[in-house]
């Protein structure tokens, strides 16, 4: 495995969003928040140099994968891979292309990363409702967006992403990272979470038609919800919302999960 800080590496591209972790500790406790299984096959987005791949490898599960987008790191997991199992198979490729969909319920997925700030959120939009086969996940992501993430209706960081994401997995937000820990220091704390999907007790909804309707109410997030939903309806927008038990004065900061779930099945947006 290359070496886990990066040295004699290239040097860190911002564009990648490579800000590398430095400290063996934590990267011990992101990876046992993961809480790996030896029947369980392990995704893991961006090893880069390996501060969380050699702890991966360590707790032995049965198969474990890496996606990386720089071509130097990919190649140099190949080059330098253990001959002792598990076997690792590094994969050259962009993590937002890659078909979360096929990781089916046949076998236990878990998936980890210290996510690329820039795509961070797009990633965990995406893996986090598309994989069935999904048994857990771990992310380092920016503390800000880990606040999103796990934020309650009427609070300010409540938003499209923690109604997305709480209507598939329970997310938790397992502990903070302070900047100096990695190479080179990002201006923001980072936070690890951890995601379980909710399996059968998810809510009945149509995920493409719950995302456009995500879409449409919180790029509107200080309006009311019937001024917001009037060009979508046929019907009298207040009396619609008033049968579904809505306050048709509400803002969409303030409705739960259920609420948008509800109301993605009686409003068709294009
Ligand atoms: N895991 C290492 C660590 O903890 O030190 C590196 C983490 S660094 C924050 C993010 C890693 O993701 C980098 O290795 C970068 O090259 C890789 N990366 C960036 N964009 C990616 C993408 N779209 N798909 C896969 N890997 C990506």
């Amino acid at each position: 495995m290359p070496s886990p800080d990066g040295a004699g590496g290239p040097r860190a591209k911002k564009s990648l969003g490579q800000n590398f972790l430095r400290d063996r500790n934590i990267a011990a406790k992101i990876v046992a928040a993961l809480r790996i299984g030896p029947e369980d096959r392990v995704i893991e987005i961006g090893p880069g140099p390996g501060a969380l791949t050699r702890h991966i490898h360590a707790a032995g599960p049965a198969q474990l994968f890496l996606l990386e987008k720089d071509y130097h790191w990919a190649t140099e997991h190949g080059r330098t891979r253990p001959a002792e199992p598990p076997l690792i198979t590094p994969v050259l490729t962009d993590a937002l292309l890659f078909p979360w969909e096929r990781l089916t319920p046949a076998r236990s997925w878990k998936v980890i990363g210290n996510l690329p700030y820039n795509v961070a959120s797009p990633l965990m939009w995406d893996i986090l409702s598309t994989a069935p086969g999904l048994a857990r996940a771990v992310f380092m992501i920016q503390k800000e967006v880990g606040e999103r993430i796990v934020a309650a209706p009427g609070s300010g960081a409540y938003g499209a992403l923690s109604v997305w994401l709480q209507s598939f997995v329970t997310p938790r937000m397992e502990f903070i990272v302070p900047p100096q820990v990695f190479v080179p220091r990002p201006k923001v704390d980072s936070a690890v979470l951890s995601f379980v999907p909710l399996g059968a007790a998810r809510g009945r909804f149509e995920p493409a038609r719950l995302s456009r309707l995500l879409k449409v109410c919180f790029q509107q997030r200080r309006k009311q919800l019937q001024r917001i939903l009037r060009g979508y309806v046929q019907e009298d927008v207040s009396a619609l919302l008033t049968g579904l038990g809505l306050d048709p004065a509400v803002r969409p900061e303030s409705l739960a999960p259920e609420d948008f779930h509800m109301l993605s099945e009686s409003v068709k947006i294009p």
